[in-house]
Formats: structure tokens, sequence, C-alpha cells
């Protein structure tokens, strides 16, 4: 059984069938189960003996079904969709921050970054230094600004007893 609900006209589809509109009343009828909010009626069905509320929750918008035989007891309750608490947006956003972690830093990178820049680019360019923590990073890198900044090796350890190695 799928429930769809169009709340702007009041219409309710159960697998697609429209359920007939029996009224259309504005009670608290709940709470939500996501926020804990109350869940108000915006509309009332027919079903067989049976009553669908189409209902809203105050806070974050959930939109549910909520089913009632026809004495008025609570028989079940579907979730129609989920509404639009910023709680909701977080939850997606650190799903997408997830998937697109970048691998752990390589220990070239975190010796590198322990480098003060100063020191860095006292010696190197600042195209070398990108070049060096993106090699460092395993991120692509322009190869001839690298081959320039490994001469300087050399020179930035005589300067600042300091290796590089990347
Ligand atoms: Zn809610």
């Amino acid at each position: 059984m799928v429930y769809e609900y169009d709340i702007d006209n009041s219409t309710l589809y159960l697998d697609s069938v429209e359920l007939p509109l029996h009224s259309q009343e504005e009670n608290v009828i709940g709470t939500c189960s996501d926020c804990n909010s109350d869940v108000m009626s915006v509309s009332y069905h027919v079903q067989d003996e049976k009553t669908v509320v189409g209902a809203k929750c105050n806070e974050c918008n959930t939109i549910y079904a909520i089913i009632y035989d026809d004495q008025w007891n609570w028989l079940g309750e579907e979730v129609i969709s989920t509404g639009s608490n910023p709680r909701h947006a977080d939850v997606e956003k650190s799903v997408v921050t997830m998937s697109v972690d970048e691998p752990e830093d390589s220990p070239e990178l975190i010796y590198l970054r322990s480098i003060p820049s100063n020191k860095l680019s006292a010696v190197f360019s600042p195209a070398e230094i990108e070049a060096i923590f993106s090699k460092a990073s395993g991120k692509k890198y322009v190869r001839q600004y690298l081959y320039r900044a490994r001469k300087k090796y050399q020179n930035f350890n005589d300067l600042f007893d300091t290796t590089l190695n990347i």
C-alpha cells in the first residue's frame, strides 16, 4: 500500500486511487515521530470502513497518512514524505561530506605542513610550493615546477637544516 498526498489540493491517493474527501479539519492528532512536534490534520478521507487522515507536522513538515477504523481506533500511520527540517539537511550534508572525504593525509604532507611557510617561501616560488604540496597529497601537480623545486632542496636543507624528499 502506497499513500500519496497532494497536500495543496487535499487529495489523498492509495495505490494511485483517489480516496474520497470526507472533511477538512485542522486538529492536533498526533506527535511527529521525527521531531516530536504536533502533527495537524489537513484532510480526512474515506477508505472502506476506515478513515485516513492526511496530516502534517507543524515543525518539520513531514506528511503522514494516519489510519483509523470506524471507531476511531488508531490502526497505523505511514510517512508520506519527510519534511524540510534543517536536521535532515544536516544529515544529507554530512553524508555528502563523508562521501567526498579525501584520503588520509600522507606522512609527507603532514611533514610539509610542519615546516613554517615563510621558510618555504624564502626558497621556493608559490608555484613550486603548490607543486610540492600537490605531489605530497597525491594530487595532480605541474612536473616542471616540482623539478625546479627539487633542485632547491639541497639549498633549503643548507639554510634551514630541513630535509625535503617529495
Ligand atoms: Zn516533525
